[in-house]
């Protein structure tokens, strides 16, 4: 997987040995030699990567990352802090201005490339997110901009088989957020399934592997999201580089220092906010794509894709399919007695009295107007037939009561059935036999069910 990357750094020598690592690895380089430089670079360039070196004169890599932070167009790039070697007090600095990972002088190799490959991970999926996040924006779907997300108040929890570590790590976060401590990897297994911001585990735990623990959370399907951070011995750069590489996000050296274990804290919890609002947003984008708004069935172009799929499949010698075309009778005259409101309560009372009289595999539909589809996967033609006259008879049995219980309406509908007739059969030719049904139900004076066999 490639990247762009920017670097910034304000000597040029500096400058050349990035841009020579990085370009052997394939990865799109660009440089600036100045904060100011870099910041424009950032926004018109929109890099995924940003490299950013903290002693610069003029504007320093601080300022620089506070900025890129502060800008929405450019808060969601990772950003990498170059700091000296013995950096504490930098790499505090460096995480309350918001960096998400950093590097020490003189960079080594094997520790840039695994830094840069993470992020280019992490950088893919938000890039993903973000995108269907707009999508959906200009489809009208989602509606509000992502607020400022708080990187207090986390649910952490500290798999740790050490004791008095993990107390020591509990007692500082718990000033301000809520850490939990496991002893157990499948007890904090379970626990991650739950609501949990984050993990904290034990890399150099005695009883269990922690990056085996890590690597289960990563490949089951309901913890896979969870931040994982993990507490390893800086000595150990193996290890080190293995944690990166199963995905774990971020590590954090013994002994541990009180402020950089907040600081990485709120980082990663920060992060999992914004990826937790943009994932919510798409499912409820995507939720509203397949959903008719007036009565909360699935839509048309919904149905469409459904019934291609299920009429292929039976074409193939897979079960038959079952369709029901429904149309309201004489739709028009309610509209012109009671008014389009009244008629809009006919539609949802109508959806409410089909959806609950088919089965749960059925696809209740709206197909437009006052015409709907029920898509039944493993029905016959005299099944479907059987169902049909269910629902017909439960729509003029009893009065739909509307206009918050003033008006009872007699409602009744005509209903064409077809199902599939084997390889030949295209979604087109059923929901043609089944139109063709409908008519002939008109025809035949209305309130009835017609079966077309071919
Ligand atoms: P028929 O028995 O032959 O089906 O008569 P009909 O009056 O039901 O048929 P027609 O297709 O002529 O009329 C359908 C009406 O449904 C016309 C249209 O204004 C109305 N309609 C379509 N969509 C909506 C809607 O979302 N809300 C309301 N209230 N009316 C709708
Ligand atoms: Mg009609
Ligand atoms: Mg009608």
């Amino acid at each position: 997987m490639t990247a762009r990357i920017l670097v910034v750094d304000d000597i040029e020598a500096n400058l050349r040995v990035l841009d020579a690592k990085l370009t052997a690895e394939y990865y799109d380089v660009m440089l600036a030699q100045d904060g100011p430089t870099g910041l424009a670079m950032a926004a018109s360039e929109r890099p995924d990567i940003i490299i950013l070196d903290v002693m610069m004169p003029g504007m320093d890599g601080f300022e620089v990352c506070r900025r890129l932070k502060d800008d929405p167009a450019t808060r969601h790039i990772p950003v990498v802090l170059v700091t000296a070697l013995d950096g504490r007090a930098d790499r505090i600095a460096g995480l309350e201005a918001g960096a998400d990972e950093f590097l020490n002088k003189p960079i080594d190799d094997v520790m840039l490339f695994s830094r840069v490959r993470s992020l280019t991970r992490l950088k893919t999926v938000i890039d993903e997110l973000r995108q269907r996040e707009a999508s959906g924006r200009r489809m009208g779907v989602i509606a509000g901009a992502a607020a400022r997300l708080a990187g207090s108040g986390g649910r952490i929890v500290i798999c740790d088989d050490n004791e008095r570590q993990a107390q020591r790590i509990a007692a500082e976060l718990a000033i301000e957020h809520r850490p939990l401590i496991e002893t157990d990897p499948e007890k904090a297994h379970l626990t991650c399934r739950g609501p949990v911001d984050l993990l904290i585990v034990n890399a150099n735990a005695r009883t269990f592997d922690g990056l085996r623990f890590a690597a289960q959370i990563r490949s089951d399907e309901a913890t896979r999201h969870m931040p994982i951070l993990a507490v390893i011995d800086p000595d150990e750069r193996p290890r080190m580089v293995k944690a990166l590489e199963i995905g774990i996000n971020d590590v954090l050296p013994k002994p541990i220092d009180p402020q950089e274990l907040s600081a990485r804290v709120r980082t990663q919890i920060k992060r999992k906010r914004y990826t937790d609002f943009l994932r919510k947003n798409l499912d409820h984008s995507l939720e509203l794509a397949v959903t008719d708004q007036l009565t909360g069935l699935h839509n048309r172009r919904y149905m469409v894709g459904q019934l291609n799929a299920l009429v292929t499949r039976a074409a193939k010698g897979g079960d038959p399919v079952g369709a029901l075309l429904i149309d309201i009778d004489h739709f028009k005259k309610i509209n012109d007695t009671y008014g389009h409101d009244i008629g809009d309560e006919v539609l949802r009372e109508f959806a409410v009295r089909v959806a609950t009289n088919v089965r749960a595999v059925d696809l209740p539909c709206r197909y437009g107007g006052e015409e709907f589809v029920v898509i039944m996967p493993g029905t016959d033609l005299i099944a479907a037939e059987r169902i049909a006259e269910r629902i017909r008879a439960h729509v003029s049995g009893s009065p739909f009561r509307v206009a918050g219980g003033k008006e009872l309406l007699t409602v009744t509908i005509s209903i064409g059935v077809a199902s599939t007739l084997g390889a030949k059969d295209t979604p087109e030719a059923l929901l043609k036999r089944s139109d063709a049904a409908v008519y002939e139900a008109k025809a035949a004076g209305r309130n009835k069910v017609i079966a077309k066999a071919a």
